[in-house]
């Protein structure tokens, strides 16, 4: 195939990138845009941007029908750079404040109102728009973008999940970082609307025993096949 071939086909590439919490989805994601030359959207920051602001305005995020109200009232704009992914809410970067205890605990049920989703599924949609991107999130596979080209599901044992995860933040609870991610991903996989589940297609990548650069060397490398087909 040549270069120019290559490129072109790479230009309208969609990957989707779903999993549980802590599988190490995003530092994947940006590693594998930034080798194909992808943008990147991390579909995570926007339900955690919503979330951010929910709670910013005094919004009980229990409260399904006072969420679902105000779902479609703050603007959300992702910066899709790989290396240096931005979200901004009503004019505020929020990429620092979206990772805070506070969202963790409110991001799961908040997501699971239909009216969120449906919301921030247009924005995603909007801006996969012509491809040439690299998606990571829960239902990416499934709703937000079925005909990617290439879905990969992204898992790994919980102990190493929240090793992972505690060392990224500085912290030393393992234990409480492993309840976080695991009380996420049971309410992620047991709402009714787009519940995290392994799209029809997707490739299953257990990465508990892998690097981080083995893991994306394995999608790059599915993503060469896609390419080629
Ligand atoms: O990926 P991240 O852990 O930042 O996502 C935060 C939360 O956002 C998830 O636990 C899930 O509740 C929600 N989410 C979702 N669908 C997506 C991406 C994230 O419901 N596509």
């Amino acid at each position: 195939m040549s270069t120019a071939a290559s490129t072109s086909r790479t230009g309208s590439l969609v990957i989707a990138v779903d999993g549980t919490s802590g599988s190490g989805k995003s530092s994947t994601s940006r590693g594998v845009a930034e080798r194909l030359g992808l943008r990147y959207l991390d579909t995570g920051a926007m339900f955690r941007a919503m979330t951010w602001w929910l709670l910013r305005e005094g919004i009980d995020v229990r409260d399904e029908a006072a969420v679902a109200a105000a779902a479609g009232r703050p603007t959300i704009e992702s910066g899709t750079d790989p290396l240096a992914p931005t979200i901004v809410v009503d004019g505020t970067d929020v990429s620092v404040a979206i990772r805070s205890d506070e969202v963790n605990a409110a991001v799961s049920p908040v997501s699971a109102v239909p009216e969120v989703r449906g919301r921030l599924l247009d924005l995603q949609r909007e801006a996969i728009g012509e491809g040439g991107i690299v998606v990571e999130g829960r239902d990416i596979g499934s709703v937000v973008w079925p005909q990617a080209e290439v879905k990969v599901y992204l898992s790994a044992d919980p102990d190493a999940r929240a090793q992972r995860r505690t060392a990224e933040q500085g912290g030393t609870d393992v234990a409480s970082t492993q309840q976080s991610l695991l009380e996420r991903d049971r309410i992620d996989s047991g709402r009714a609307t787009a519940p995290l589940t392994m799209a029809e297609g997707a490739v299953h990548v257990d990465s508990t025993h892998l690097t981080l650069a083995e893991v994306i060397d394995r999608i790059v490398a599915l993503a060469t096949g896609a390419e080629r087909a």
